[in-house]
């Protein structure tokens, strides 16, 4: 295929004698001035290989061209020769300034004009090819290394030093998506470049290591190390300079190394079990890094297991609700009751929340299981209002992934508004967790929710590390305390201790105590007599099947 030559001049006379010299071994095309020009070449985009442009012109000049094309991302590296009155350096350093790639005198002289523009075209040839080199090689955002190129250079760097001990590490950012769905897709590309920087100061100064980005907020890098120590220095050091980068968002940089005990194994492996240790730490705001171990293999394959059957599962209605009651410590009455979900699978029998809500929170499934409990709960309701009964509210789970959500108050109020249930009997339950990790965000949404008239418990209280900081910030209307405060302290009397205080700052902020994981008569006297109000647990009851719930909450007597 010829390539294409455009040709920029208002000489009619010009022009023809340049097709004539050219036409036999090009296709030429033609504009009258650069505007024009500009015009074909947005409608021909990457078509046109060269451009002969005259200086003087009406309507735009060359140098206006030269200028407006050196600006346009699509058409500045479209090699351009000019077309000069011999004798007039002023003018052409001037267009060499603009971006000129060589010039061509009047009275024309076909020989010249042929290798001149031949030789253009070969030079930006071969700009090209580097450029897509280049491209091939290193991420467009950061500059590091893309995947293909990281594996080639950690497989180079493993085989060229045999003696030295290596980790391959991945790193990605927990929760990354909120910046772009907060602040923008650039802001985020601001963020990513933010972490490449970091990576590129931290490993200056060793030689023994290769880095890259393989995706999105994910990189990879490979490294000499001497002990776990260095490496867990490292994951507090990013976790640091990570915080500062956008404070309110507390954003984690997420570490999964795995110490490469043998050295001929694929990059591509040695990758994945590092992405296998990483999983390990989602969700946990205590510790940000995580080494493979051989176990991890076995937990993938249960998980991909759990996986593979949640959508059938969802389709054929295996997930159940079931609800244990509350009770009113002081006048052991039901003060309602908590929805927890159930999974009946016939030949594994009951597969326990505890084993598939974490799958679920990883692999985002668990918004859709929340909405499904939501809309389950509500028909409930719904039924109950419509028999005649006036139900006591029940509290729902919101996992810390849908608190995520930026529809959530939306999604809620109107699945409630479509079932026509008053928002004072749908409770929801928040894990204090969720609102360590991000508090800026839980307390917008709380407090929408709160004025639409929603009830918030904090789930799990004192589970976290900083269960007061958590209070001191944010007013829930209920707080659910962990079931560890049940448990045998080591120190005989301290779980008391502290559960007598918490009771009675509750207390004092005008916020009721739901105390979970009560087991025994021993347990419920204690709470009733530091005047903690209610209780949830086996002692009173487990959870059980809607069905019997709605017995004992309405028809016993
Ligand atoms: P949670 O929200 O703190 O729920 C209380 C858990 O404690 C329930 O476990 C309940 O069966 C258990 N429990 C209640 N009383 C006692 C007791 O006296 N002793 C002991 N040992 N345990 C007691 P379950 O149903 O296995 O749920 C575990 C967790 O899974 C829940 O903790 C909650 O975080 C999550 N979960 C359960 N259902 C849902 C749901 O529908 N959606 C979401 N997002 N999470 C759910
Ligand atoms: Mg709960
Ligand atoms: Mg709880």
């Amino acid at each position: 295929m010829k390539n294409v030559v455009l040709i920029v001049d208002d000489d009619t006379i010009n022009r023809m004698i340049l097709m004539n010299i050219l036409s036999d071994d090009y296709c030429v095309i033609e504009a009258e001035n650069g505007y024009e020009a500009l015009q074909i070449l947005d409608a021909h985009e990457g078509r046109v290989d060269a451009i002969i442009l005259d200086l003087i012109m009406p309507v735009m000049d060359g140098f206006e061209f030269l200028i407006q094309c050196g600006e346009s991302e699509k058409h500045n590296d479209i090699p351009i020769i000019v077309s000069t009155v011999a004798g007039n350096p002023e003018h052409e350093s001037h267009c060499l300034e603009l971006g000129a790639w060589d010039f061509i005198r009047k009275p024309y002289n076909a020989k010249i004009i042929r290798y001149r523009l031949k030789n253009a075209l070969e030079r930006s040839q071969l700009q090209l090819m580097k450029k897509l080199q280049y491209m091939e090689s290193y991420d467009a955002l950061t500059g590091l290394y893309c995947r293909d190129r990281f594996q080639r250079e950690t497989r180079r760097l493993l085989d060229e030093y045999p003696q030295k001990n290596f980790v391959l590490v991945r790193l990605d950012i927990a929760k990354f998506q909120l910046v772009n769905s907060f602040f923008g897709i650039p802001q985020g590309d601001g963020f990513i470049k933010k972490i490449a920087d970091m990576i590129k100061e931290y490993f200056s100064q060793n030689p023994y290591a290769t880095y890259g980005r393989m995706r999105a907020d994910v990189f990879a890098m490979c490294m000499e190390y001497q002990d776990k120590r260095e490496l867990e220095n490292m994951a507090g050091l990013f976790r640091e300079k990570v915080r500062k980068i956008i404070p309110e968002f507390d954003m984690i940089p997420v570490f999964g190394f795995y110490l490469v005990t043998d050295p001929k194994m694929e990059v591509n492996a040695m990758y994945d079990f590092a992405k296998m240790a990483s999983k390990q730490c989602k969700g946990s705001y205590i510790q940000n890094f995580a080494y493979y171990e051989d176990a991890m293999g076995q937990d993938v394959i249960n998980e991909q297991k759990i996986v593979n059957m949640t959508r059938p599962a969802l389709e054929q209605e295996k997930f159940v609700l079931y609800i244990q009651p509350k009770y009113d410590i002081q006048g052991d009455r039901i003060a309602g009751g908590e929805v927890l979900v159930r999974w009946k699978e016939s030949d594994r029998g009951m597969i326990s929340p505890g084993e598939f809500i974490p799958v679920f929170e990883r692999n985002g499934f668990i918004m859709q299981l929340d909405y499904y409990v939501w809309e389950h709960a509500c028909k409930l309701l719904r039924g109950w209002l419509d028999k005649g009964y006036t139900p006591m509210p029940i509290s729902v789970n919101v996992s810390r992934v849908s608190v995520y959500n930026p529809n959530l108050v939306d999604l809620i109020c109107s699945l409630v508004e479509s079932y026509q249930i008053p928002p004072e009997l749908f409770q929801l339950e928040l894990t204090e967790s969720a609102y360590t990790t991000n508090p800026f965000l839980i307390r917008e949404t709380m407090k929408k929710l709160q004025e639409r008239g929603f009830t918030i418990l904090m789930d799990d209280f004192g589970s976290g590390y900083s269960s007061l900081n958590v209070l001191k910030d944010i007013a829930v209307d209920v707080l659910k305390i962990d079931m560890k405060f049940m448990e045998e302290a080591e120190i005989p009397g301290r779980s008391e201790n502290i559960l007598a205080s918490v009771v009675s700052m509750a207390q004092r902020l005008k916020m009721p105590v739901i105390a979970e994981g009560v087991e025994k008569k021993s347990q419920v006297d204690f709470l009733k007599g530091i005047g903690c109000e209610y209780v949830q647990g086996f002692y009173f009851a487990k959870p059980m099947p809607s069905e019997e719930y709605e017995q004992l909450a309405f028809c016993a007597s």
